[in-house]
């Protein structure tokens, strides 16, 4: 614990001596308003401005003048900015702060006449913070030219910490719940959210708002050194619990959600973060108002960036901040664990992973978050937990009471508030139908994947947490046919070294129990940045610095990975492959690093791996033109779809609005993949396809019946692809494809679909 260990107090700072002024205020007589009036005429003393000014954000993103002192008294509550308008205006669209020594020179700068401001040059301004939104706007201004110094904007946001909980807590912010309700009709309709789908599945149950945000009482402190002390032992005290929340025992028998919650532990450790609280404390704040002054900063400063993996972090930090908090309340307790309704729709504006698994996961059957990413850690823990989570629900807060009733469809990233009786049946049905289909699916998985006429398919699972692995055993898939091992490398802080690597390849083998698992070397880069990557800013990150070309730019990333992979076989079998492979000397660089680590092993006398099969992904197009060249050279072959397609239609694959665009199930592709095939069969190599394609019935139909004998697919879609398999004619399959009459428009779904209907498959 001693990175913990805060400064020491240091002597009382300008802004501890306005503070204290600014608590006598507060703790004295009078309205918000008239404590508001008091608190600007003294910030405006202390700092030596002519002008302080408290701008309160209301509904339909207004800024209202609400206090002024050095502005004429009239313009109070007349004058009004959009967010983004004038300085105060930019300053609450950024949530940040803005020193200038010549406001009226600024283009931004909006004049009000009925402030009288004109006479005054200079200005500074801060965001007022609450909860990760800007409530307002403080403000001072100066007649003459003035360079504000960083302690004077540092001293001014410890200041609007202490307004912003004077603002909630005397209900003048924000907007009335008229406003937000849309004079209160919409609060009892039902109707539809629609976000982005972070975690697949449906859910039905009631509306818990998560609101781990308590109001805090105390925000300036007399003793600098006690609130250092009940930081440190905060501190000590949330790692214990944190500790005890990741313990074996909550988590099930496997160390599953490691890579996730080792990250977040790391994030909790973080030295950094703990020194500026500490600096907070000797500011005058108490440690509480301290973990929320950085909070606001870190929240402002990252959510800058339009980077999902710091979006994530920035959750993450919320959820540290909110827990230390409560540390530092005594109000750690299981309190939101209890009266929790049976079926729990967890609602909330963002969510850490150590805060999902506050809640008892065997209740929760959804997630809405108004924020959030794919790669937030939050979306990979409840993949793993099979929890569906909507995100980007723009005013999911907003919108939602507690008791809800509120249905989540992670599948078509929507969420249903209030719906009708006829709706929550349906969805009922469905979810019930769902349930009792998984059941049936764990039941047969020792029922291998033969069709009706005998042929053996093999059926794998794409795996990317090991978590994922336990899939492979309950739904009977046959091994891992993508193990996606950039997971691990994006959830750290830092690029893990060999032993790390190796551990967790040792740990993903055991779980496979002998199953065979396909290891993809890194596919980061592009949208999967990992933080301590070089960002470049690619306008194509899809066709950017990516995957095998990083690996091949700095083959050191490669050859550690391939170390690890080594080892970790212990002398076993060993499958490797190379994504984004675009041609075939891409390939032979690739493996002449992996055969490099082998001589490398072998000549420190470690056991070599036996058999190794070395194999490529076929995802860009190029590769297709050297296709015998390549699968003279690789082991094995196997299809990225999502990529493949996304690059033979130019058509992005994250994109909503063309997803229905081009049909995998459409001639050209059809052609595209029975010429791979051939082309596998000519050469004597085994050919597999492991993109999203894979995991639907009638897809996977298609795929069999064009001579794929080996599926990697999500592992939810493992029960439905090996009924379909089961009740497949493949005789009869292929005969029809090669008297295929091909139906309208440029697609042979519909003829397919007829074809399974006709011949009783299961889709
Ligand atoms: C693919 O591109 O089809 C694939 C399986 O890889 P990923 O989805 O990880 O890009
Ligand atoms: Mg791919």
């Amino acid at each position: 614990m001693a990175s913990h260990d805060p400064p020491l107090p240091k002597a009382p700072p300008a802004s501890r001596r306005l503070l204290a002024r600014v608590r006598d205020v507060m703790a004295g007589p009078g309205d918000t308003e008239s404590r508001l009036r008091r608190i600007v005429a003294i910030i405006a003393a202390d700092m030596v401005a002519e002008v302080c000014s408290i701008y309160v954000r209301r509904a339909g993103d207004i800024l209202e003048l609400f206090a002024t002192q050095g502005l004429r008294p009239e313009a109070v509550h007349r004058t009004v900015l959009k967010v983004g308008e004038g300085i105060v205006g930019d300053i609450a669209a950024n949530a940040r702060p803005f020193a200038l020594a010549d406001a009226q020179a600024h283009p931004n700068f909006a004049y009000r006449p009925e402030t009288g401001e004109e006479i005054y040059r200079s200005m500074m301004g801060v965001p007022i913070l609450r909860d990760g939104r800007v409530a307002g706007v403080v403000a001072v201004q100066n007649r003459t030219r003035r360079h504000y110094t960083e302690e004077e904007v540092e001293t001014l946001q410890t200041v609007a910490m202490v307004l912003a909980e004077m603002i909630a807590g005397g209900g003048i912010g924000g907007a009335r719940s008229d406003e937000v309700r849309g004079g209160g009709a919409l609060a009892a309709k039902p109707h539809r959210l629609a976000g982005v789908r972070l975690a697949p599945g449906v859910g039905m149950g009631t509306a818990v708002l998560h609101r781990p945000r308590v109001a805090l009482q105390r925000m300036v402190a007399e003793d600098p050194a006690a609130e250092h002390e009940r930081l440190r032992r905060a501190a000590a005290e949330m790692h214990g619990a944190l500790d005890d929340l990741f313990s074996a025992a909550r988590l099930g028998p496997n160390d599953a959600h490691r890579d996730v919650l080792e990250a977040y532990r790391m994030i909790a450790a973080d030295a950094g973060w703990f020194g500026r609280i500490g600096k907070a404390i000797d500011g005058g704040l108490t440690a509480e108002a301290a973990v929320q002054k950085v909070q606001n900063d870190i929240r402002a400063r990252l959510s800058q960036f339009d980077d999902p993996y710091l979006r994530g972090r920035v959750d993450d930090f919320d959820d540290l901040a909110n827990r230390l908090i409560q540390h530092l309340l005594g109000e750690v307790s299981t309190r939101r664990l209890r009266a929790l309704p049976e079926d729990v729709i967890l609602i909330a504006r963002a969510l850490g992973p150590a805060e999902l698994l506050d809640y008892d996961s065997s209740r929760l059957r959804g997630v809405v978050l108004e924020e959030g990413s794919a790669t937030a850690h939050v979306a990979l823990l409840a993949n793993a937990l099979e929890i569906p989570v909507v995100g980007r629900t723009a005013e999911a807060l907003a919108r939602i009471e507690p008791g809800d009733v509120i249905v989540v469809d992670g599948d078509n990233a929507q969420v249903m508030v209030r719906p009708g009786e006829d709706v929550r049946k349906a969805f009922g049905a469905a979810i019930r139908a769902r349930a009792e289909r998984r059941a049936g699916y764990v039941e047969r998985r020792d029922e291998p994947a033969v069709t009706r006429d005998g042929v053996r398919i093999t059926v794998n699972i794409n795996a990317g947490l090991l978590l994922d692995m336990e899939n492979l055993h309950e739904f009977g898939a046959d091994g891992v046919g993508l193990y996606r091992t950039e997971i691990p490398f994006l959830v750290r802080p830092a690029f893990p070294d060999v032993a790390t690597q190796r551990d967790l390849y040792v740990r993903i083998l055991a779980q496979a129990k002998g199953k065979p698992v396909v290891f993809r070397t890194l596919d980061v880069g592009g949208d999967k940045m990992a933080p301590y990557w070089d960002r470049s800013g690619e306008e194509n990150p899809a066709m950017g610095w990516r995957a095998i070309r990083v690996a091949l730019g700095r083959p050191a990333i490669l050859r550690q990975q391939a170390r690890a992979l080594i080892q970790a076989a212990a002398g076993g079998e060993l499958r490797v492959m190379f994504p984004m492979i675009a041609t075939v000397a891409e390939f032979e660089a690739a493996r002449t690093i992996l055969e490099r680590e082998i001589e490398r092993e072998r000549a420190a006398g470690r056991p070599l791996p036996e058999p190794l099969r070395v194999g490529a992904m076929l995802e860009v197009p190029s590769l297709l033109f050297e296709l015998d060249a390549l699968l003279a050279r690789a082991d094995f072959v196997s299809v990225g779809s999502n990529d493949l397609l996304q690059f033979l239609f130019a058509s992005d694959r994250s994109a909503p609005g063309l997803a229905e665009r081009y049909d995998p199930l459409s001639p050209l592709v059809l052609k595209c993949l029975g010429d791979v095939v051939a082309g596998a069969k000519r050469a004597g190599r085994p050919v597999g396809l492991c993109g999203e394609m894979a995991g639907r019935p009638l897809e996977a139909m298609a795929l069999i019946g064009l001579g794929f004998r080996d599926l990697s697919l999500s592992p939810p879609a493992v029960g439905p692809i090996k009924d379909m398999i089961r009740s497949l004619d493949l005789a009869a399959l292929t005969a029809f494809l090669v008297n295929f009459v091909p139906d309208a428009g440029n697609s042979r779904r519909e003829a397919l679909r007829a074809f399974a209907a006709a011949h009783g498959v299961a889709l």
